[in-house]
Parts: C-alpha cells; sequence; structure tokens
C-alpha cells in the first residue's frame, strides 16, 4: 500500500495472483454486535469498545477514511459507517455483528473491482480474494456500489452517498466520461473525503460492508443519522 498523487491512499499487487486466490487476510480492529446505522445506544457502546483499545489502534481508526461530514455526524459513526463490513458468522444464533478491517477498508472503488472479500468466521478475519487474474503492480480495487446496476444508477448510487462521479473503466466504457479527471481506473476515498467536505451527508454503505445500505433502507438510515448529529 502506498500514496500516489493521483489517487491519495491506493493499493497495489505485490506480487502476481489467479483468479479466485487469496491475496490478504486481516483480523478486525474491533467490531460490534449490529450493524450500521447505529442507534445513539449503539453508538455509545461503540465508542466504549474503541475507547478500550491501545491508543495505537485507536489512530488507526481515526486515520480511516470518513465520508460523513463532522458537522452532522460524530466522527466514530462516520468512520465505522464508512469502513465497516458485515461478519456473517460472527455470532452464530445471536444476530449481527460487523467490524473494521482497516488494510482490505482502503481499496479504492471500482465498478470492475479485480477483487472481492469474505468473512471467514473459522479464523475471524476478513479475506480479500482476487476476483480475477491479477499483474504485480496492478491497483487492487473493490466495488462500494451493486454491480449488477446499470451504469446511472451505479453513478447515482455513488454520487448520492459516496459524493463523488465514477469515472472508472466500466463507467467510461458504458457512460462516456463525466467531466476531465486525472487518475487510473477507480475513484480514491481521497477524493471521496474531498469532495465530501464540499457538499451534503452521506448516509449509505457499499454492499457488503456494514450493515449493506442498499436504496430501500434509505429513510431508516436517514432518520436515524440524523438522530446522531448531536451523539
Ligand atoms: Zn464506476
Amino acid at each position: 500500500m502506498r500514496s500516489v498523487p493521483s489517487c491519495g491512499i491506493c493499493s497495489f499487487a505485490s506480487r502476481s495472483y489467479s483468479g479466485g486466490e487469496e491475496i490478504f487476510r486481516e483480523k478486525p480492529l474491533l467490531h460490534v454486535p449490529f450493524h450500521w446505522p447505529f442507534t445513539p445506544k449503539q453508538l455509545s457502546h461503540t465508542q466504549a469498545v474503541l475507547s478500550a483499545l491501545s491508543p495505537h489502534d485507536q489512530a488507526v481508526f481515526h486515520n480511516s477514511a470518513n465520508a460523513y461530514p463532522a458537522s452532522t455526524h460524530s466522527a466514530v459513526a462516520g468512520i465505522f459507517h464508512t469502513n465497516s463490513f458485515e461478519m456473517p458468522g460472527a455470532r452464530p444464533g445471536s444476530g449481527e455483528c460487523c467490524g473494521i478491517f482497516p488494510q482490505i477498508a482502503r481499496l479504492n472503488h471500482s465498478c470492475e473491482p479485480n477483487t472481492r472479500q469474505e468473512y471467514d468466521p473459522a479464523s475471524g478475519e476478513e479475506v480479500l480474494y482476487a476476483s480475477r487474474a491479477i499483474e504485480l503492480g496492478e491497483e487492487l480495487f473493490d466495488s462500494y456500489c451493486d454491480l449488477e446496476k446499470g451504469v446511472q444508477e451505479r453513478r447515482r448510487h455513488l454520487k448520492k452517498y459516496y459524493k463523488f462521479d465514477c469515472e472508472c473503466v466500466r463507467c467510461v466504457r458504458e457512460g462516456g466520461k463525466l467531466k476531465k479527471r486525472g487518475g487510473g481506473g477507480g475513484v480514491s476515498k481521497k477524493q471521496k473525503e474531498k469532495a465530501e467536505k464540499k457538499k451534503g451527508r452521506g448516509v449509505e454503505k457499499k454492499k457488503g460492508r456494514g450493515g449493506g445500505g442498499e436504496d430501500e433502507r434509505d429513510a431508516e438510515v436517514e432518520e436515524r443519522m440524523i438522530n446522531l448529529k448531536t451523539c
């Protein structure tokens, strides 16, 4: 992982991978027994869990991307909602769970990602796999949206909830360029954060991360996030 001028923090393949091959696995920095959007009580629980971490781990958490502006959302809720992944099977028979996996969460977005991730309840780790063959030095991309949707719906979703215009290779191929911008085939969290500072709040989460956050949950998400403004 390294920082490059065009895309902020990016992750690159340190060797070649075949499709389906495991790239990396990571233990959660922290996890909580529910999904976002958090209720005020759940946010208090999350803050308590965070406070129990070492200063180093707390710093890692607070250095994570946050798509939610400080003017309307607590940093803990914003970072958790931006970066958390569901952990299916982590609490057998006892419901939901989601966690923060800082390294995997740093992957930039593409609507044509070359990785996928999956929680392994046996090891308690989030596992990153190559979704196709990857060459040495190629940037690793994740997806923050439903890849089954058409280009307009994907762009609308990413603009609405992550505050950026997606100009990944797939969106450009299917829908053309929206505007001039440097960089590679995806969109960085740095770009999203810059955009977020200028625009409204985001209330969505990528598919597969903490709680899913599909469109049908919009109303619930909006309501809960408004409730968290004062936390
Ligand atoms: Zn795209």
